[in-house]
């Protein structure tokens, strides 16, 4: 995610966006308050981190002198940001004026000051240090990059550089999309010991397709700028999308090509990207039933386990409410599967066992 000044006479903001004019009148009013610094720093070669005390500082360094190097060899039109500074906050920020649309970031990037902002309390601190990374280290060749497509080209790096994160940040961003273009669709199977039939329940998720087209919008809303009123929900469909658009063409691809897709670009004289170039690379149709079925294929059974670790309650209640009609309290000699339509993977829900704790707890409560 990006972060915006507060517009000031002379200051332009980040590449031409404007914020709303409601934001301009109150920046102009209110002088912009910057926050002090955290009060313990640690020097590394890749940069200064600042924390409440200097093993916290210390501890993200060490993240960061390994992360920025493996990200300048992997990621191709870099620049080098000579006097990189990462601060660790509660609540990242660059003034202390309330900034609302920040406050559920868990890391931003500010290219007028250098600076990586992180949340003390982010879910991964490590994971949003190197998508945050990724924003500080693009060089000037990805400016074509459309819309919201950097975001998904920051988890895209980030997912690599973190290889522990990489399943759960893939199931966010693959359940996000799946739900913004129509919601994603799972079959659960029991069968009893000594019963040839199979019991079978349809669950989906469904969630708030943010408009007609976002398949379209992603393009054109840049959903990590600060100044992007877009919802919540909203927003994390976009990231979804990006996401699945970026990781579909750099696995068909490559990095290199995307990159070469921004140069040239640039050189015919476009603003962005176009569109069909993209979709092209990705091999994706412009309907939101495509982009659903790709974010789908994409997920395999490590996300499918995440999601299901995301979202405990919405299977195992189906389980319970099944095996209690049965009279059923033990799972012994049950087979119990999880089948995600449109992707055909499938868990052996019996080999995991949060799951079977839970559902056993639930049975015998
Ligand atoms: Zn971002």
């Amino acid at each position: 995610m990006g972060v915006q000044n507060p517009p000031s006479p002379g200051q332009p903001t980040r590449k031409g966006h404007s914020s709303s004019g409601l934001g301009l009148v109150l920046a102009l009013v209110l002088p912009a308050c910057l926050i002090a610094p955290p009060a313990a720093q640690v020097f590394s070669a890749s940069g200064t981190v600042r924390g409440a005390s200097t093993s916290e500082a210390q501890e993200l360094a060490d993240k960061l002198e390994y992360l920025r190097p493996s990200l300048m060899r992997s990621l191709p039109g870099v620049r080098q940001v000579d006097d990189l500074e990462v601060w660790i906050q509660d609540t990242p920020g660059l003034y202390s004026f309330p900034h609302s649309s920040n406050s559920d970031a868990e890391g931003l990037w500010s290219e007028s000051h250098d600076r990586i902002l992180l949340a003390r309390n982010a879910d991964d601190m490590e994971r949003t240090l190197a998508h945050e990374l990724v924003h500080a280290s693009l060089g000037h060749g990805w400016h074509t990059l459309p819309g919201t497509l950097e975001e998904g080209l920051a988890d895209y790096m980030s997912a690599k550089l973190v290889p522990d994160a990489a399943a759960r940040l893939r199931a966010g961003r693959l359940a996000s999309a799946a739900l913004a273009t129509g919601g994603l669709g799972m079959t659960l199977s029991i069968r009893l010991p000594n019963n040839p039939s199979t019991w079978m329940a349809r669950i989906t998720l469904s969630g708030t397709q943010p408009s007609a087209n976002p398949q379209r919008d992603v393009f054109r809303l840049a959903a990590g700028l600060s100044s992007t009123k877009v919802t919540a929900a909203s927003k994390r469909g976009y990231y979804g999308l990006a996401f699945v658009l970026i990781n579909r063409t750099i696995e068909r691809q490559g990095l290199q090509h995307l990159l070469n897709l921004c140069l040239s670009a640039e050189q015919q004289g476009y603003e962005s990207v176009p569109r069909p170039w993209l979709l092209k690379a990705a091999d994706l149709a412009d309907t939101p039933e495509a982009w659903r079925t790709a974010a789908l294929e994409a997920m395999g059974k490590a996300e499918l386990v995440e999601l299901l670790d995301m979202h405990p309650g919405f299977v195992r209640n189906a389980a319970a409410n099944y095996l209690r009609d049965k009279g059923i309290q033990d799972l012994e000699g049950l087979e119990i599967t999880l089948t995600l339509r449109e992707s055909n993977t499938t868990l052996d829900l019996q080999e995991n066992e949060a799951f079977t704790t839970a559902l056993l707890a639930e049975l015998t409560e």
